[in-house]
């Protein structure tokens, strides 16, 4: 199959070559990279290459990953084990589509992206696929996820007539002044495994309206719906070079790319500990840097609200990918008079979870993405039964492969406001329960960490709502639900999870810059 692959690779760099003499055919889909990429798909081949400029290509070490299936340790495809000189090759590519992709207007810009949105809601349900295999999830949150994507990309298109900058027609003694907006030149995306492709199409239609090319490195752990996202870009009109992507872990692949001269700006999404290793590496080399990083989110709940209600929700946003979610919702803080309610309707449910391979549509949860994270998760749950906790675990369903990473839920009450455990972020499916007295205790126990990504408010008061809003130390803080990112709003960390916004307005100052011409009269 690698042959006949390399085979339509060739054939489309040969043809693509003769179209690059015409200067339009540069934003146009090329008929022959369709023609390849239906052979890939038909055969289901999940041998897959990295995207650098005009080309699907293996590493220059000629290496390769295995990524396995987390539900059974089988195969679920190859990817090249990129390094430091197939990132330079990337940002040569990058370097090279910027001149051309920067004089794009940014409507055409915005179209292109209109377009990859519509491919990949019409393959939607191919990628969800290769997503479930390669990271765990259920399918039908894989196609959630896929579909967030294509809406991402289109925010981004419609956004991009809001790309403007300004004028200042009468300045007394100075004459006018006019500001041009300006894109930074090549960026780098690094990206975690648990959202690959919602997380990507972040920072890829960021970076593209306004006129930025890009080099994303996926996580090592689930790189191939990302580079099939990218093929499909490809597919439906964006031009070589504008968005290249090398796979590889994080030493060899990661670590070059953000030391790398020609990057102008560095957008990170991953844990604390990497986040905190890039602004060190960074440091005194004026890249602008966006850190989005790990959260602890509390879920306070008021004792005005339905505790069986609430215990669903809580349940159901925490079991969402496994609780493998950066605003996952990790300590649920409730109030005295409905606590033990809201404890009791999840004994009654998490022993009904059914857990079971991505690709079942019975599964409500599938298995954790990799063995660390079931141990972290595992041992957590240990640590959290030494601390005090009372612990109830869901069951495995009968039949799943011993290869799984499968983790039942588990419930932990009675833990402590101060526990250490809860101190940091689990990522996982454990529902851990903070017993508060009243409101104030309840938002000094959610602030008592040092992470500040995102909290959420259970009430039917509007005041106990406000002044929740303004108290929690959070990037995002949600009334009645959690966890919901729609791309019109920014999105970002403060304390230790992170800086810079991605989403909303706030990409076109990320993204840009001013350039500010002062004209006298
Ligand atoms: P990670 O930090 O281990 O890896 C993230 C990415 O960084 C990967 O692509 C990895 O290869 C790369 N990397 C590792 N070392 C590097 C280095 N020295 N230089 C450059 N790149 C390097 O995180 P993960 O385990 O993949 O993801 C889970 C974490 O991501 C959790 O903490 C989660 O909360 C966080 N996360 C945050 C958000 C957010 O928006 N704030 C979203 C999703 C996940």
């Amino acid at each position: 199959m690698r042959y006949i692959h390399h085979i339509n690779v060739n054939t489309f760099r040969c043809l693509h070559r003769i179209e690059a003499g015409q200067k339009d055919d540069w934003v146009k889909p090329s008929i022959v990279i369709l023609a390849y990429t239906s052979a890939v798909q038909r055969s289901g081949d999940r041998d897959m290459q990295m995207m650098i400029g005009d080309q699907f290509t293996e590493s220059v070490s000629g290496k390769r990953t295995r990524i396995e299936n987390p539900s059974d340790g089988t195969p679920a495809g190859e990817v090249p084990s990129g390094g430091a000189e197939d990132v330079r090759l990337a940002m040569e590519a990058a370097s090279e589509a910027f001149v051309r992709w920067s004089e794009v207007p940014n409507s055409h810009r915005g179209i292109t992206l209109f377009r990859s949105a519509e491919l990949i809601r019409r393959e939607a349900d191919r990628l969800a696929l290769i997503l479930t295999t390669e990271q765990g999830k259920p399918l039908r949150e894989a196609k959630d996820e896929v579909l967030g994507a294509a809406a991402v990309f289109e925010y981004y298109a419609g956004s991009a007539s809001l790309i403007t900058a300004g004028y200042s027609e009468r300045l007394p003694r100075y004459g006018y002044g006019v500001v041009q907006r300006k894109p930074l030149g090549v960026c780098a995306a690094i990206i975690p495994w648990n959202m690959p492709v919602l997380i990507a199409a972040w920072k890829i239609g960021a970076a593209l309206v306004t006129g930025n090319t890009l080099v994303l490195k996926p996580s090592i752990q689930a790189p191939m719906a990302v580079l099939a996202l990218g093929e499909a870009m490809q597919r439906s009109g964006l031009p070589p070079g504008v968005l290249n992507i090398v796979t590889g872990n994080g030493a060899d692949a990661g670590d070059p790319l953000i030391r790398h001269d020609a990057v102008k700006k560095i957008s990170f999404t991953g844990s604390i500990e990497t986040g905190r290793a890039i602004a060190g590496a960074t440091a005194g080399t004026m890249k602008r840097l966006t850190l989005e990083l790990g959260g602890n989110d509390p879920m306070i709940i008021c004792s005005d609200v339905d505790p069986v209600a609430a215990a669903d929700a809580a349940l159901a946003l925490r079991l969402y990918n496994c609780g493998q979610i950066c605003t996952s919702p990790k300590r649920m803080i409730v109030m005295d008079e409905i606590h033990d309610a809201f404890i009791s309707r999840l004994q009654q449910t998490i022993p009904e979870v059914v857990i079971g391979d991505g690709c079942d549509p019975a599964s409500r949860i599938g298995p954790l993405n990799n063995e660390a994270g079931k141990m972290g998760v595992e041992d957590a749950i240990l640590r959290l039964e030494d601390e005090g906790a009372r612990i109830l675990r869901g069951k495995l369903s009968a039949g799943l492969s011993h290869k799984g990473f499968f983790c039942p839920p588990a419930l932990a009450t009675g833990c402590a406001a101060d526990s250490k455990v809860l101190s940091e972020e689990i990522f996982g499916p454990l529902i851990p329960v903070i017993r508060a007295g009243d409101l104030d205790e309840g938002i000094e126990i959610a602030n008592s960490t040092r992470f500040g990504l995102g909290a959420s408010i259970w009430t039917q008061q509007i005041n106990t709502a406000e002044r929740a809003a303004e108290e929690l130390e959070a990037g995002i803080v949600w009334v009645n639900q959690h966890m919901k990112l729609p791309p019109e709003v920014p999105f970002g960390g403060v304390k230790g999870s992170g800086f810079g916004r991605e989403n909303g307005l706030s990409f076109i100052d990320a993204y840009t810059w001013e350039k500010t011409i002062l004209i006298s009269r």
